[in-house]
């Protein structure tokens, strides 16, 4: 509701009941009151802030104040005590995010790849520019930034300002110092991204330069015990090019089949046009293609070939084949030569003696059932083509 107050007049307003009469000086006396109370609270130390009395004045730079965790004065980096990783990744928010655009860095490089990795090379913060808005450190999502405490940062040196990495970085025990409660919240989550980002750079990249010497120390010192102890049993051998595993005794025995088939195939003396297919269960494509190759040449080698050819010719083609089954091939075409050269000479064993062939393919069918067909007919073959040759010899 508006007053109207008409001009020169006198408003007077009721203020309630007067407690005590007024006399004249009572109102000097209660200032004085006032005065008095301030006067003598000044004696009595205040340091908890209980109340708004007392005396709050400390005796800086003897006594240095103790500051909120969130007090924030210029921006510090964080590395791992235990190992020296920094926490920093390079990831350039802070910097993108400073007001003034005072945080300058670089990433660092893989010295072997030449490819970025997730740690910084060189980080700098012009802090006579910063304006402790505290931004870098709330976006930093590695809690790789954080904000100091320290304002005693009078210089009259200028360009020491221009702060680099080295100046820059602190231990994490030091801001757990400063902060309990805040790293308190972060650390969990910051410790579980170090820990993913170390694994994404080399060793030697990322950390403290203040460590870098201690951590050189710790690992030449590692080395020498290393070289100390006594050496370790040697490596088996690598594997030759070409034969990435070791074949397993059923991919051995299917082997061995198509290449007896292939070579009986390649003398005319069995009809391998129905010869089974080398089983190639198990077999690693390779292999299985290698195998398969194997038994088409054989068969094809046969349709070719009706009169036998001469033993001397029967050299089994190894091009495609890997130089294990290059030499395998070779060894049993030696011995088909040599039987059939036996056999010819009239010396061959009867034919039953080629028995041992089949023997020899036992142990594998012990091993592989699946593949003992397929050597057992292999040698059955050989068997009768050393019988079909000795009696072409004694006819001859
Ligand atoms: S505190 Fe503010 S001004 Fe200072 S570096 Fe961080 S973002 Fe930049
Ligand atoms: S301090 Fe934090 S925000 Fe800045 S580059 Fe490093 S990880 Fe990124």
């Amino acid at each position: 509701m508006a007053i109207h107050i008409e001009r020169g007049n006198i408003v007077e307003v009721a203020r309630g009941p007067r407690k005590r009469r007024m006399v004249p000086g009572s109102a000097l006396l209660d200032g004085l009151a006032v005065v008095w109370t301030h006067w003598r609270e000044s004696f009595r130390m205040n340091r908890d802030f209980s109340d708004i009395h007392g005396t709050f004045t400390q005796e800086y730079p003897d006594e240095q104040p103790k500051l909120p965790e969130a007090y924030r004065n210029m921006p510090i980096l964080l590395y791992d005590d235990a190992s020296g990783h920094e926490l920093c990744t390079s990831c350039f928010q802070c910097a993108r995010i400073c007001p003034p655009q005072v945080i300058h860095m670089t990433q660092a490089k893989d010295p072997v790849t030449g490819k970025p990795v997730p740690a910084v090379a060189e980080f700098i913060i012009e802090y006579d520019a910063c304006m402790s808005c505290g931004f870098c450190a709330e976006v930093c999502p590695f809690d790789a930034i954080k904000m100091d405490h320290n304002f005693e940062l009078s210089t009259v040196d200028h360009p020491g300002l221009t702060v680099h990495k080295q100046e820059l970085l602190r231990p994490i025990s030091y801001y757990q110092r400063i902060a309990p409660t805040f790293w308190a919240e972060a650390e969990a989550g910051a410790m579980k991204k170090l820990q993913g980002n170390v694994k994404r750079r080399p060793d030697v990249i990322g950390l403290a330069p203040q460590l870098t010497e201690m951590l050189a120390a710790r690992r030449r010192e590692l080395a020498e015990q290393a070289a100390a102890a006594p050496p370790a049993p040697a490596a088996p051998a690598a594997a030759p090019a070409g034969e990435a595993r070791k074949l397993t005794p059923e991919e051995k025995a299917a082997k061995l089949a198509a290449i007896k088939a292939k070579n009986a195939g390649a003398k005319g003396e069995a009809p391998p046009a129905a010869a089974t297919p080398p089983a190639t269960e198990g077999m690693s494509p390779a292999e299985a293609k290698a195998a398969k190759l194997a038994a088409i040449r054989a068969k094809n080698a046969t349709k070719e070939t009706a009169p036998a050819p001469p033993a001397a010719a029967a050299a089994p083609s190894t091009e495609g084949m890997s130089p294990a089954e290059a030499k395998a091939a070779k060894l049993a075409a030696i011995r088909a030569k040599n039987a059939a050269k036996n056999a010819a000479e009239g010396s061959a064993p009867p034919a039953e003696t080629a028995a041992p062939t089949a023997e020899a393919a036992a142990p594998a069918a012990e091993t592989a059932p699946l593949d003992a067909k397929a050597a057992k007919l292999a040698a059955i073959r050989a068997k009768n083509a050393a019988k079909k040759a000795a009696e072409g010899g004694g006819e001859g």
